[in-house]
């Protein structure tokens, strides 16, 4: 089995933009459009919470670890989770200084509503993976949070979720190391990308990108498949 290096780790974060779209996720992790942001604001949430003396919260049978970092080397990936949460169960693993057996379950936290597709499980999917590797241990669900419903959606880590993280990171790693940016197909979704004026002036020509969505629009009517 392959490993990466370090240096090869790609962010975690990229499987929502890869699963939303390739093009989208090569100009923001390969084309450094938004890497730098990323990185930034992820390097701050883990300095603040080195030393935030609550890094570790116990709520009954359940101890609440934030923004934990995590990395996989067979997938080639790093990332930090939002709340990794420590459930007392026979499933579990032992934690230093603590007795018991304790099951980690990653939960993101979303701003928005559940989402149509499976970019944010995906997400999930692949912290589960790397905590899986890092502790030696079974990570069988983990929880979406939605800031919007104030709701918990619960996502089992089927086999299906994981096949498809692995074949994702995988093009994504065969693409960033030829520096290769896919063309991508304009749809009804790039309507909901922010990289829409900067990526569709290229992609389309001299059609401003309004006007090329608008097109694509009439030609899609009536399709959902986009
Ligand atoms: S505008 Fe459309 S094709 Fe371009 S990156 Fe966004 S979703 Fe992808």
């Amino acid at each position: 089995m392959s490993r990466y290096s370090e240096e090869e780790f790609l962010m975690l974060s990229g499987l929502q933009h890869f699963s939303f779209c390739r093009r989208q996720w090569a100009l923001i992790h390969i084309e450094q459009q938004w890497a730098d942001n990323l990185r930034t604001v992820e390097g701050e949430i883990l300095h603040d919470r080195a030393h935030d003396s609550r890094f570790i919260e116990k709520r009954g049978d359940v101890l609440v670890t934030r923004a934990l970092p995590v990395h996989s080397a067979e997938l080639g990936v790093s990332g930090v989770c939002d709340i990794v949460e420590f459930q007392r169960s026979p499933c579990g693993i032992p934690l230093q200084n603590r007795e018991g057996l304790w099951l980690p379950v990653p939960v993101e936290y979303k701003r928005g509503t559940p989402k149509q597709d499976d970019a944010d499980r995906l997400q999930l999917c692949g912290q589960a993976m790397c905590l899986e590797e890092m502790l030696a241990c079974e990570v069988p669900d983990g929880f979406l949070y939605y800031g919007e419903t104030h709701r918990r959606e619960k996502v089992t880590f089927t086999q299906a979720l994981r096949e498809q993280v692995r074949e994702m990171l995988a093009e994504m790693h065969g693409y960033y190391s030829r520096g290769y940016t896919p063309k991508g197909k304009p749809s009804k979704s790039c309507n909901a990308c922010s990289l829409k004026e900067l990526c569709l002036p290229k992609l389309c020509g001299k059609l401003s990108a309004r006007a090329y969505i608008a097109a694509r629009l009439q030609e899609d009517a009536g399709c959902e498949n986009y």
